[in-house]
């Protein structure tokens, strides 16, 4: 979706250059050379990611644009052309974003890396843990102006089961003293399931105690800020931290999941797999039949869609366990349940696959899958063997079928 951003810009040059960063970088520029103009557009109710004024304008000198964005519940970015503490102190109070100087040689990158965070922040999901509702609402309010989503709790206890119950949480914002769990206590709790890059942490405290950060930060808060606090130093490393989050979440990716289908990788299954008690899991191996005929005969793009058609299947099948892209044309399945169902789940699968038809271009490709499943409590090597042995025994009576012990 190309998100809309509402220009106010009285400069035609400075305005034509605003508009020429923004629609490379894939926005919607709406534009508006006045106030007069803004205030007509502000009436269509469009929807906008985000508003960038200039301040000062030919029919409002005085920043009055801002007040009339911000009444119509728009995001606000500043173009100024002087920088004035006064002016600053004023706007972050009523609740703009942020401001940009016009004469900084940064300011398209500073002003695209605003909008970028904006967009990323609809992806993230914060839990507000602080025993005062005014602090709570407080700080959900100065998120939900950033996208982020919010949830609370009045003292860790509660956070521990809001945690468990919204899985998307993807990061944690949590006072220090609070009734019968504080923050110190909660940062530990959440450190013995997940590392400061799965959940970032950031602790609050009124405590006056200097030593908080130190202790905040080693118990494993990724970041520490007194209260009261300032609204544009918490939006500072709450991006910063995101940023982070985002690049290590990637790296992970990268590192544990298939590219062509999005499923795990070999790597991310050896460290789930070995993790694991040997009673705790079955193994299933899935090939995909004549599989270099399709290849041979549709090409190789063709290929990748057959693999693309049959991992999303595997997926919506065993959306509860750890399906693994194991090399070209082979899936993996660590089912951690009775061994019926697992076997149930698989042959209604290999029945679906051969008899649907995967279209690509103008052709429409019929498949099979032949599939090994096995009981035994061994060790992953010998389950993996075992597993291999019966989908040979598959292929070997004819393909299009499971074989297990
Ligand atoms: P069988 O029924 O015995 O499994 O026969 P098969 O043709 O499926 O098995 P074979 O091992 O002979 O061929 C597998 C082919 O899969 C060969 C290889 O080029 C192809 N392949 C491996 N990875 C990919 C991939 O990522 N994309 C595509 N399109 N083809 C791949
Ligand atoms: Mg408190
Ligand atoms: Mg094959």
């Amino acid at each position: 979706m190309t998100e809309k951003v509402l220009v106010v810009e009285d400069s035609p040059s400075f305005l034509k250059h605003v508009t020429q960063q923004l629609t490379l970088n894939g926005f919607e520029v709406i534009a508006a050379s006045s106030y007069e103009d803004a205030r007509q557009l502000l009436a269509s109710d469009q929807c906008f990611l985000c508003s960038v004024l200039d301040y000062c304008l030919p029919d409002a000198l005085n920043g009055e644009i801002i007040d009339l964005a911000l009444e119509k519940t728009l995001r606000v970015v500043v173009l100024s052309a002087t920088f004035r503490e006064e002016y600053r102190d004023r706007l972050i109070q009523k609740g703009i974003l942020d401001y940009i100087l016009k004469d900084s040689p940064t300011w398209t990158n500073d002003l695209l890396s605003i909008l970028r965070r904006l967009i990323n922040n609809r992806n993230h999901h914060a839990l507000i843990v602080d025993d005062s509702q005014l602090v709570r609402n407080h700080l959900s309010q100065l998120l939900e102006h950033q996208y982020i989503r919010t949830c609370v709790a009045e003292d860790g206890f509660i956070a521990i089961e809001k945690l468990n119950q919204n899985k998307d949480i993807s990061f944690v914002i949590t006072d220090h003293d609070m009734p019968n769990m504080d923050g110190l206590t909660l940062i530990r709790e959440i450190r013995k399931i997940k590392d400061r890059n799965a959940l970032p942490v950031i602790g609050l405290s009124g405590n006056e105690e200097r030593t908080l950060t130190a202790q905040f930060i080693k118990a494993g808060a990724n970041d520490f800020l007194y209260k009261p606090f300032n609204q544009e130093e918490l939006y500072c490393r709450i991006n910063c931290l995101l940023g982070i989050k985002e690049a290590n979440d990637r790296l992970y990716k990268m590192a544990n999941e298939d590219e062509l289908t999005g499923l795990w990788n070999r790597r991310y299954f050896f460290h789930k797999a070995n993790n694991k008690a040997n009673t705790d899991y079955y193994i299933a191996m899935i090939d995909i039949d004549r599989f270099k005929l399709v290849n041979d005969t549709y090409g190789h793009d063709c290929g990748d869609k057959v693999i693309q058609t049959i991992a999303n299947i595997l997926k919506i099948y065993f959306e509860s366990s750890c399906v693994v892209r194991f090399g070209g044309e082979e899936f993996c399945i660590l089912y951690e349940g009775d061994f019926l169902s697992l076997n149930e789940a698989l042959e209604a699968i290999r029945k679906k696959i051969s008899s649907m038809k995967i279209r690509y271009m103008n052709n429409q490709i019929a498949t099979s899958i032949s599939i090994g499943s096995t009981r035994y409590t061994g060790t992953l090597d010998e389950k993996l063997k075992i597993a291999d042995q019966q989908l040979y025994a598959a292929k070997q009576q004819g393909r299009n079928r499971l074989i297990h012990d």
